[in-house]
This record gives C-alpha cells, structure tokens and sequence, in this order.
C-alpha cells in the first residue's frame, strides 16, 4: 500500500496521479491523505513502465474544479476515474453519464458551482482604513464557504473591486488584491477579537507590513501568511476582530426566523417563478432574493443589500436602493443619508432597532468616475422587475405603517405617477397598511438647501410614529 500525501491540492494530486500512472500503482493500492502519518516509510513505487498515458482536457478541467471540494474522499475518486480512463480501457468512460464514479464527480462539481455563486453573492466588505501612500481603500472580508474555493472566486473580486486593496479570509483559504496582483495565502482560525479602535490600528500596520507589494516576498508570504506568521503577530487579533464581525454579518443574512407561511394572492409574486415557494420558507426568501437576477443591476452591485429589522416590524421604512457604503456593506441605510435617517428617527422617538428597513431595488446602481461610483436612478423597468420583492416583504411583514422615503420607493409601491412635491404625507392605501407615509429620501436633505425642509422631514416622521 502506498501512502500519498495531497496537502497543496490539484497541481500537487496531478503530480503524484501522474506518477502513480506511469508505475501501474491500481487505485486499490493507494491512501490517499492530507498530512503525513507517524509511520511514513513507504514502499517505493515500482519503476515507470512506459509513457505517460495521455488524460482527455475535459476529464483535467473537471478534475481541476473536484480539487476544490472538501471532501478528502475527492483525491481517490478522481485517481479511479483517471484509472479507468488510462489502464482500464475505458477511454469513452467520460460520455457515460450515468456512471456511479462521474454521478460522484458530477455532485462534487455542482456542490462547488453553488458555493461559489453563494460566495459572489455573500462576501460583505468592511472598510478598514486608507494606505497612506497610495490613497487606496482597504477592505477586508470573513467568509467560510463550504468548500475550498478561495483559489476559484478571487478573479470575480478582483474584477468586481478592482479599485480598492482588499482581503478575503476563509478557513481553507485567503486572498489579497493591491490593485496589481491577487495573492492567494492558506486559511485562517478565528479568534477572539479586540476593541474596534484597537483593530483598525493594529489592521494597518499589519496591512502595511504584509501587503505592500514593495515589502514583501510574495513566496515568503504565501508560506507564512497567516497560520505561522500571524500567531506571533499583535496584528493577528485585528485579523480576526474583523472576521468575527464579518461573520456576524454573513450569518445574520442567512438568519431563519420562523413564522408561519402566508397565503399569498400578490399577482406580483407569480410572476417570478418560484418566489411563492420562496415566500413560504423564511431562509429561501432570503437566499433567493441574494441570488436574484430579475434585472440587470445584480452584475456591476457587490451584491443584493438585504432587509434588516424584525419581521413582525410596527414600521417599515422604504428606500430607494442601496448607496456605495449599504453595497459594500451589505446592511441597508449605513451610509452619510443613512445616519441622518437614523438622526431624523431618534428625533421622532422611532427606535430603528425595532424598524423594518429596505429598499425598493435591492442592488447598486452606479456609474464610475474615476475611482468614485456615483449613484443613478434604477429606470422603471429595473423598478418594476423588483417590485416583487419589495411587495412580498409587505406582505410578510404586514407593518402598521410604511415610511416611503423618496420618488422612486413611492412610485414603485405607491402609483408610477406619484410626484412627492405635492402628494408627499399621510396616503390612502389600506391595501398596502393601515398608514403609508411618503416622504422625501434623507439624501435629498443632504443636497438641499431649502430652507425648512429637514423640518419637513422630521414632521412626516413624527407622523408615522
Ligand atoms: S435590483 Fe432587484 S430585480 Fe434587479 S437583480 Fe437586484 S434584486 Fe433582482
């Protein structure tokens, strides 16, 4: 029995399947492990006999992605499959699909496909700090996929925020990106985390000392960062402040609150497919409108920005869509309008806490200028294509109040033709809740001068309440 030892995944398992190959070693004879054993005197293989055989590309392709997953059984399966390809004539073994061994393969490659668009969709940013020399954001990002795909999504960032330094940590796996190149490291543990103040400090200088490009050695950093390295760090706790808060985010996206299904008669809903499944299971509601792809908005947005506030929520507070900050953050109203809003609130004695806060349209819209991503209003086609989700979110929360903050929030669930100049105030739509209240969007504060109308504001507020 022969013992091969995977512990860098696919390039090195291809090496050692190439080996074992060309040796005649049969699958049977061989323990595939992660990590070297006490005992590890092992036989030597038995001399090559002849050529490399060749491997068809598409068996090396799927194999490349199998590599990701996280089950240790996947070495074995892909060294039996390369068998039967190569020694045991079964060269067409690829084009039968119904083949227990590829049915295995074929679940593992599906299993990475759905990690990796949950990934896309569920990293969230937080902004750490500026690097004093090149102006550049820096960002960093918990995430803990299912599976080892670190290596398989970090080109999607790198594209997507391709204007900010970033960092992703995972348990399998990290990533970095200082606007030049993406450097993958192993993963790392979390750990308990120190004060805020303290995180972003020690973040700098930890960022400073390992991702500047003109300090580092990418090979010395790729082997130490950050199992070895970190633990000798102060740094190391930032590290792991961040990543606990970022965890704290992933998970309250996907947190479940039970409550009974509601029937629903929205003909809204029906016309995207399987939301009227989705609106019966809490979680799925979630995980499909994080996933939606009804308009265009989702391909340029980091990713949808999710309700926050308790589903049985008094108030419900509408938007419009998220800004820069509510996109990067995946958190809805964080950014300059959404502190005044929570000004304005406490103003009014409305405890957000205890508000349902969403937004018409769920993505970013944005355009770039220079490294500025400046806001643009969705068109009434994106509007309308997430109406759906917003009416859902009435219908299952079923406030005794709506708040809409701006023309867009009014026009998508109040009338297309609303004007807020002169219909702004207490409405009549009992079908929507008891009281709907339209105002303006805080943001318009921030740009007006008028004189009285944060005045105004805060009257449709207290309104409300
Ligand atoms: S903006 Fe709305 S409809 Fe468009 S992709 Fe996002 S969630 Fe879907």
């Amino acid at each position: 029995m022969h013992t091969v030892i995977i512990e860098n995944g696919f390039d090195e398992w291809r090496e050692q399947a190439r080996k074992l190959l060309t040796s005649r070693v049969p699958p049977e004879e061989i323990l595939w492990e992660r990590e070297a054993g006490l005992f590890s005197d092992e036989p030597p293989l038995p001399p090559a006999q002849g050529e490399t055989p060749t491997v068809p590309k598409e068996f090396l392709k799927l194999a490349h992605t199998v590599a990701h997953h996280a089950s240790p059984s996947k070495w074995a399966l892909l060294y039996l499959v390369l068998w039967r390809l190569t020694h045991g004539g079964e060269r067409h073994l690829l084009k039968m699909a119904s083949d227990l061994d590829l049915v295995k393969l074929a679940e593992m490659r599906k299993a990475i496909q759905r990690d990796i668009h949950k990934m896309h969709a569920f990293v969230r940013f937080q902004k750490v700090g500026e690097d004093a020399e090149t102006g550049r954001e820096q960002f960093v990002s918990w995430f803990e996929p299912d599976h080892e795909i670190m290596p398989l999504t970090a080109g999607f960032f790198r594209k997507r925020f391709t204007g900010m330094d970033w960092s992703i940590f995972t348990p399998t796996g990290s990533a970095s990106w200082d606007g030049k190149e993406v450097r993958l490291g192993p993963g790392v543990e979390r750990m308990d985390a120190p004060g805020d103040d303290e995180l972003e400090n020690l973040w700098r200088s930890y960022y400073k000392s390992i991702f500047n490009p003109a300090r580092i050695k990418v090979k010395a950093m790729q082997a130490e960062m950050p199992k070895k390295y970190w633990k000798n760090l102060p740094e190391a706790d930032l590290i792991e402040e961040l990543i606990a808060e970022g965890k704290d985010r992933v998970s309250s996206m996907m947190e479940v609150e039970e409550r009974p299904a509601r029937l629903l008669n929205n003909a809204y809903l029906n016309r995207l497919g399987d939301l009227t499944a989705a609106q019966e299971n809490p979680q799925t509601f979630r995980e499909q409108m994080a996933c939606c792809r009804n308009c265009p908005l989702w391909e340029n947005a980091t990713g949808t920005v999710l309700p926050e506030g308790p589903e049985n929520a008094r108030i419900m507070v509408i938007g419009e869509q998220p800004g820069d900050q509510e996109d990067l953050t995946g958190r809805p109203f964080v950014g300059p309008a959404g502190k005044l809003l929570d000004r304005f609130l406490a103003q009014a004695g409305i405890d957000r806490k205890q508000v349902y806060l969403t937004n018409a349209v769920k993505h970013f819209k944005f355009k770039r200028q220079g490294k500025l991503r400046l806001h643009q209003n969705p068109s009434v086609g994106e509007m309308k294509a997430c109406r759906p989700w917003v009416m859902s979110e009435i219908l299952r929360v079923q406030p005794k109040v709506i708040i809409t903050l701006g023309a867009t929030a009014a026009k998508s669930i109040i009338d297309p033709a609303f004007k807020i100049t002169q219909q702004r105030g207490l409405i009549d739509r009992p079908d929507l809740a008891p009281k709907v209240v339209a105002t303006v969007h805080p943001s318009y504060l921030l740009r007006s001068d008028i004189p009285g109308e944060e005045e105004r504001f805060l009257a449709d507020l207290m309104l409300a309440r």
